[in-house]
């Protein structure tokens, strides 16, 4: 494709594709940015699993631990209570028995440290023997829960029933009871043993959990038995809308879960079990503000690490960035000014059109590329006429804007983008037509004269009265023996021929180079 000798940028050559280095920085500074916060969050989530795991099998080992004790206690005194059942099934409980029925209440009692008192009630209610010697004669218990239980229940499996206050010494107590038959299977009366809730307590106690924790033993039917810590208020309440009866249990009889509690609103990890031989669960929850404490603080601070070298990031990319801008910036100015320069260089100030360095520029490129695709060539040199009279007549500035309205009308006259509208020098312009051969170079040298004359610049030097060139054309198909300070020469004799003949004319030389003949068109 022929280029444009006016245009500045195609003598540049080859330009680099700049890299889009802002964007690519902006870009690059972002995906740091998200890899520190996702690694963060990817390291934090995983100490963070971590953190509830280890303490998911430590709150695992502590309920297996408190329902192994838990199920002791309560199988001790059912053996002692199975056994004196068995016994007073057998021999009664007549006055006769009662000093020896006292007495072995008494040495179990002290055998076993759980236990508050072993007591046993007749048909209605009233004591017969307990395990303290000198018990005095209460309202009797046929109000209690265990007494109406077994007076209606046949069977003879032992009753745990919700904790109560001892009417004996107002202890609390969580009461472990069981029927007693006579020998053909009728109730006779109830055998109780009461189980100190501070048995439990002092146990609780004995394991490390935080300030938030909580342990605690309840029925199955979510009546709580014991609690650490301990609130009088809460023995007794009903934990069954709670998530662990409501929810867990009904799922596995042991396992961990993350509850709110129904009592305190403090989350707990919470590792419940239920025992296997009594209606009883255990579990022990530690909030999970103190599971986490050590990961929040690791959190803080590595979010802080990461937050300031995200900052320091961000604040680098941001001076890199404008630096980059500024850059471009000058670099922009540069190119500018380089391409003004250029302009500089190959253009005249005056008339705007190329000057002879451009010229001499494109008559090398323009000579190459006629030999190579043997295509014409054709120059036309154009003076214009008395104009020395004109600079008299009218003074040089008047002179300089004849120059430049001339010049525009040449210009004007350059249809093709290859076409080059030269000052030559002086008050002469050349008009360089590549690939044009000498009929298209009379066409375009009559329309420049033609154009000229009727811009109608008055000249009084002139015998027209107005302002006219004279214009030489030459054109050849140029080989490798040619040169182009001869294609000026041939272009410049038709000028002078074009002038001898008395001016305002075209002239052309033929391309054996001999004085060809005038053409003149007159207005
Ligand atoms: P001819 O028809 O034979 O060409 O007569 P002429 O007066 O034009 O003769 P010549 O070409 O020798 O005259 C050139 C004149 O052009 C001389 C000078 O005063 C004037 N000239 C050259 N360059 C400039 C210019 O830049 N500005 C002005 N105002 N005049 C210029
Ligand atoms: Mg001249
Ligand atoms: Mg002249």
């Amino acid at each position: 494709m022929p280029i444009s000798h006016d245009d500045p940028s195609h003598a540049s050559g080859v330009t680099l594709k700049r890299l889009p280095l802002r964007k690519a920085a902006v870009l690059f500074i972002v995906v740091v940015c998200l890899c520190l916060c996702g690694l963060l969050y990817l390291q934090l989530e995983q100490s963070r699993r971590h953190d509830l795991a280890v303490a998911e099998a430590a709150s695992s080992n502590l309920t297996r631990a408190m329902a192994q004790q838990a199920e002791d206690t309560f199988m001790k005194a059912d053996l002692v209570l199975t056994s004196l059942a068995d016994w007073i099934q057998v021999d009664g409980f007549a006055p006769a028995q009662v000093p020896r029925l006292q007495k072995t209440f008494a040495r179990r009692v002290q055998t076993l440290s759980q236990l508050h008192g072993i007591f046993l009630f007749d048909q209605k209610g009233q004591w017969v023997v307990t395990s303290f010697e000198d018990l005095p004669r209460g309202p009797g218990v046929a109000d209690r829960d265990y007494f109406l239980f077994h007076q209606q229940n046949v069977s003879s499996l032992a009753h745990i029933g919700p904790a109560i206050r001892s009417r004996v010494n107002g202890e609390w107590i969580i009461p472990v009871s069981k029927r007693v038959n006579d020998k053909d299977g009728h109730f006779q009366g109830v055998l109780l043993a009461g189980i100190k809730m501070s048995y439990f307590d002092q146990f609780f106690k004995s394991f490390s959990i935080d300030d938030d924790g909580s342990i605690f033993l309840a029925l199955t039917d979510g009546t709580l038995l014991a609690r650490r810590p301990f609130v009088e208020s809460q023995i007794g309440q009903s934990l069954a809308n709670g998530e662990i009866f409501s929810k867990y249990l009904a799922g596995s009889m042991s396992g961990n879960a993350m509850i709110g509690s129904v009592l305190d609103g403090t989350v707990r990890l919470h590792g419940y079990r239920q025992l296997d031989a009594y209606p009883l669960v255990v579990s022990a929850a530690s909030s999970r503000d103190s599971i986490l404490k050590g990961w929040y603080d690791t959190a803080f601070k590595s979010s802080v690490i990461v937050a300031l070298v995200v900052l320091g990031v961000g604040l680098f990319g941001w001076v890199f960035v404008r630096q980059v801008r500024l850059g471009e910036r000058v670099e922009k100015d540069l190119r500018k000014a380089k391409e003004a320069l250029k302009l500089i260089a190959t253009h005249d100030s005056l008339t705007g059109l190329a000057n002879r360095r451009l010229f001499e520029q494109a008559l090398d490129l323009e000579f190459g590329r006629g030999i190579r695709q043997s295509s014409s060539l054709s120059l036309i040199m154009l003076d214009i006429d008395y104009f020395k009279r004109y600079n008299d007549a009218y003074g040089h500035v008047a002179g300089d804007h004849c120059l430049a309205e001339v010049a525009r009308v040449v210009k004007s006259c350059c249809h093709r983008t290859t076409d080059l509208a030269v000052r030559y020098g002086g008050e002469e312009f050349a008009v360089l037509l590549p690939n044009t051969d000498i009929h298209g170079a009379m066409v375009i040298a009559e329309q420049i004269r033609r154009s000229v004359m009727n811009c109608n610049i008055n000249h009084s030097g002139a015998p027209s009265g107005y302002v006219t060139v004279s214009l030489g054309c030459y054109a050849f198909v140029p080989t490798r023996l040619d040169s182009t300070e001869v294609f000026i020469e041939r272009a410049d004799a038709a000028l002078y021929q074009a002038k001898h003949s008395g001016r305002n004319r075209s002239a052309v030389l033929s391309m054996d180079g001999s004085v060809g003949e005038l053409m003149r068109s007159d207005r």
